[in-house]
């Protein structure tokens, strides 16, 4: 590793001033993933802000729904009663996730910061946009097993690793964040890019704003009842999804009244399914709606050599998770 800076505020003003000072500063939370790319060469900061002291670790219900602090652990959240009662898709994808030990360090924020596991971005040896801007893809032509279906372009086809962002986006997540300009509220579908012609910017965070919290809207508390984080993944943990499928729904009287549905490991950003929500709805819990609605789902899904397998896998893996959220299956 290179020698760098370290400065620990306790304030997130000082902080987002330390950071803007320094252009190739990162902040530091969890470090479990900042960290590795260090050791790896990936990341060779000049300054470390390490953010652990700021009052960002507050889980509390609002009169709109919950808020989580930024620096809340993976594990505090997924362990919240509230949060297990209320939004429990959220903690099956979180504990779907990594390990105890990785979830007892890694942030709501990190989480939300992850980068791609794509192997060649890991690899220095090998082209990679994401890593190094104009230098190609190596997965293009490569190993692209775990590679995108959806939205990826000819610069990039990595997949955001993220468990917890697929159960978020399903949730319809608010990203509060705040930087020298002030604090700005960004949806999470907004959150997270889709590669084009700049696979380096994973999100929409400028430059120096750092993430305070997390909102989930009381609406999505609605979906608490019929819900399931299937993942599916190569062993069954401490692996990142080859397809995962968050399905939250409401029922009555035997009729779907409302789905939540987001896809993780077949695209740069968590994969919500709009189109297969609005299909559901108003339909009987029946395998045949849940075959439908994954073929719609999968319209317009691109594979690669290696990971043609996905375009069976994921709509198998929506009509599985329907069939578990809602009992046909268990
Ligand atoms: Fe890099 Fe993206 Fe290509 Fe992977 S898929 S090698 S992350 S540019």
């Amino acid at each position: 590793m290179n020698q760098f800076q370290y400065t620990r505020p306790a304030e997130t003003a000082v902080a987002i001033k330390s950071l803007a000072k320094e252009p190739n500063g990162y902040f530091l939370a969890g470090g479990t993933n900042l960290v590795d790319m260090m050791k790896m060469g990936l990341v060779v900061p000049d300054k470390l802000i390490d953010i652990n002291r700021l009052p960002l670790k507050k889980i509390e219900r609002t009169p709109t729904g919950i808020h989580i602090g930024a620096l809340a652990s993976n594990s505090e959240v997924a362990e919240h009663a509230y949060i297990k009662a209320q939004y429990p898709l959220l903690a099956l994808a979180i504990n779907a996730g990594a390990s105890p030990q990785l979830r007892n360090m890694a942030t709501v924020g990190g989480n939300l910061m992850q980068r791609t596991r794509c192997p060649y971005f890991f690899d220095t040896a090998m082209p990679c946009n994401k890593r190094t801007p104009g230098s190609g893809c190596g997965a293009l032509q490569g190993i692209n097993r775990m590679h995108a279906l959806f939205g990826a372009s000819d610069k990039c086809i990595a997949v955001n690793p993220s468990d917890m962002n697929v159960a978020m986006a399903a949730l319809d997540a608010t990203i509060h964040v705040t930087g020298v300009k002030g604090p700005r509220a960004i949806n999470i579908g907004d959150f997270h890019r889709l590669p084009g012609d700049h696979p380096e910017l994973d999100n929409t965070l400028q430059k120096g704003e750092l993430i305070t919290s997390v909102d989930l809207p009381a609406a999505s508390s609605a979906y608490n009842k019929h819900v399931y984080y299937l993942k599916i993944r190569d062993r069954t943990s401490y692996a990142f999804a080859l397809v995962s499928v968050a399905a939250a729904l409401h029922i009555e009287n035997n009729t779907i009244t409302g789905a939540r549905l987001a896809m993780g490991g077949v695209a740069h950003k968590p994969w919500r399914l709009t189109a297969a929500e609005i299909f559901l709805k108003g339909k009987a819990i029946t395998e045949d709606n849940f075959k439908q609605a994954a073929q719609i789902a999968m319209q317009g899904a691109k594979a690669y050599e290696y990971n043609k397998f996905k375009l069976k896998l994921a709509p198998n893996a929506i009509v599985q998770s329907l069939k578990l959220a809602t009992g046909l299956a268990s």
